[in-house]
């Protein structure tokens, strides 16, 4: 019977070992695919929340929208972009969007409503 020597032994492993490095780079890009496209699909679920919401309630002011804005602001916060422009992908969280900021500064048209102490 033949035994395989070390050598070939370890050479096994290395190539098993690359395959397997593969393998998770793959399913790392695959799950950031999906991160990506979820964010993307939250962003776009609360603007036609939003959007619902002021089709339906025309003469009332939309207290909804607030929460609106919360969860858009949440998703801001946590590192995703909601703008048009680059939409659902990582923002740089040292900087601020200006596009993302306008967004969040027109969310309901509620940018007159000043809190003065
Ligand atoms: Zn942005």
């Amino acid at each position: 019977m033949l035994e395989v020597d070390p050598y070939s032994k370890l050479q096994q492993l290395h190539d098993s070992m690359e395959k397997m490095t593969k393998t998770i780079e793959s399913l790392e890009n695959d799950i950031l695919e999906t991160l990506k496209e979820n964010t993307e699909l939250k962003v776009e679920n609360q603007l036609l929340r939003e959007k619902l919401d002021k089709l339906n309630n025309h003469n009332e002011p939309a207290v909804k929208t607030q929460s609106g804005l919360e969860s858009l602001k949440q998703i801001y916060d946590s590192g995703y972009h909601i703008c048009n422009m680059y939409y659902g992908s990582h923002r740089d969280p040292s900087s601020d969007c200006m596009f993302c900021l306008d967004i969040l500064d027109n969310f309901g048209e509620k940018k007159n409503v000043k809190r003065e102490r």
